[in-house]
This record gives C-alpha cells, structure tokens and sequence, in this order.
C-alpha cells in the first residue's frame, strides 16, 4: 500500500514537473531539449507501438523536427550582425521581442538537403514537415508509421547555454538497431571541422515521435548542433555544413540499408 502510494505521488510529481517544463519553455527565448533528456530512466519508460505490418512506402522517413515558429524552439538575435543565408528567415513576431530565428527553419534545410541526397543514389527517401502543432510530436511518430519505412531519421537542433556545442544522435534504449544507427550515423560526420561530436544519448526522456514508431522501423534522433550558440547557429545553417552532413549522413544510409534492411 505504501508502495503503491508513493509511485502515485511520483507520478503526480513527474506530471507537476512537466507541466513547469511546458510553462517555462513557452515563457523563455531558450529552449529546454538539454532539461527533457535529463529526467530518469525511473520515471517515464519508452514505449514502442506495435502495429500490424504494413506496406513498406519509402525505405527511410527523414522528418524535419518541431513546426514553424515554436515557442521555446528559437534564438532571439540582432538582425543587424547574425550571419545567415538566403534559405534561413530571421522571423518577427512584432511582440516587441524582436528578431529570431526558428529552429524548425534550420531543420528544415537540412532535412530537405538530405531527402535530396538520399534520392539522387537512388534510396526511396520521403520528406516528412509538420505545417502545425498537430502534426508534432507523439503524432510524428503516428504519421511516419503510415509509411512504414526501414529507418526513420529526424532531424533536429539544440538549444542551452549561449556557449554550448556540438552534435550527437539520441536512440531508443531498448532497440539495439536504433542505437547501432545513432553511433553509425554520428560518426558519419565526426570530420565537418565546424562542430564537435558529442556523446549519443539514450531517449529517456520524453521526447514523442520516438515512443511511438512501429517495432518495424529503428528510429535515430540527430541534434545537429546548438542553434543558441550565434557562432554555432551561423555554422550548422551554412551551405557548407549541411552540405556536408547531408552527403556523408545519406552515404552512411544507403550503406545501412545495403547490410541490414534491404
Ligand atoms: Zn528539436
């Protein structure tokens, strides 16, 4: 009894603690991904879905992480001295908040650069871009499954301190697969000479489009780099580095497919 007591006053607790999490990250110019990935294995268990088998629709899902202007996924900056290129809007909410660029922009790029790629060597790749909140999240997950693809890819950028850096791929702790291809499509991309590998971590926190893909697709999470470093973020929306990532991410891919799905 006491037991039972004290695992339903832990989930209260985890609720309480995630309802600050949304409130704060929706009040803040940072994000929070680096708060999300530290709460314990203990507490929320990722869960995979099992779906009968469907056809096979495309032989790998890239999705471009988050929705167009996401509160909690931005970085406010001075328009005047940011470094961007055509493809990545400065956006202005006239909130008096200023200047910002979204991280679903950055995601974007290079999600499209890499479906691109992917294509061009042949490897049946579809691009998967969330117009709303409805489509983010648990229901990314629910709509790559739809295609029921081999790997499912999803990209995204990070946000913390105004110094922090780096790359690393997240997998799903209890799929060894996803965590074969979190290492293999990391070190893919280790010689960029602009962003430093990172450790990959287990998906133990919530993060939705993974805990839901079918046991048939291995799922990999890639933060390619922290949008709130204005270094960093001039860095990963550069031609240059998603040039790079896509080229050696796709090689890397198509090799995957080769040895083990196809
Ligand atoms: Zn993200």
């Amino acid at each position: 009894m006491i037991r039972l007591l004290l695992t339903k006053f832990k989930n209260i607790l985890l609720l309480l603690i995630m309802s600050a999490m949304v409130l704060s990250s929706a009040n803040t110019a940072h994000g929070n991904d680096y708060f999300k990935y530290s709460v314990g294995e203990d507490y929320i268990k990722v869960s995979v879905e099992t779906m009968a088998t469907q056809q096979r629709q495309c032989e790998v899902v890239v999705r471009a992480g988050e929705y167009q202007g996401k509160a909690g996924k931005r970085i406010y900056v001075n328009n005047c001295t940011v470094h961007l290129p055509d493809d990545i809007p400065v956006r202005n909410d006239n909130d008096g908040r200023g200047f910002y660029v979204s991280e679903w922009d950055i995601n974007v790029k290079e999600a499209k650069a890499l479906v691109n790629k992917l294509q061009s060597m042949g490897v049946n790749a579809k691009l998967q871009v969330a117009t709303t909140k409805a489509e983010d999240l648990n229901a990314a997950g629910r709509i790559a499954n739809k295609s029921n693809p081999y790997l499912y890819v999803s990209i995204h950028h990070n946000s913390y301190e105004s110094n922090s850096t780096g790359y690393f791929g997240m997998y799903n702790p209890k799929n060894e697969a996803s965590k074969q291809a979190a290492i293999r499509l990391s070190n893919a991309i280790q010689n960029n000479g602009q962003v430093p590998k990172r450790d990959n971590r287990p998906n133990t926190g919530y993060i939705g489009e993974m805990n839901v893909i079918n046991s048939t697709t291995t799922p990999v999470l890639l933060e390619l780099g922290f949008f709130s470093n204005i270094e960093e973020l001039e860095e990963i929306c550069s031609d240059s580095y998603v040039n790079y990532v896509s080229t050696n991410l796709a090689k890397e891919i198509q090799k995957m497919l080769n040895e083990n799905y196809r």
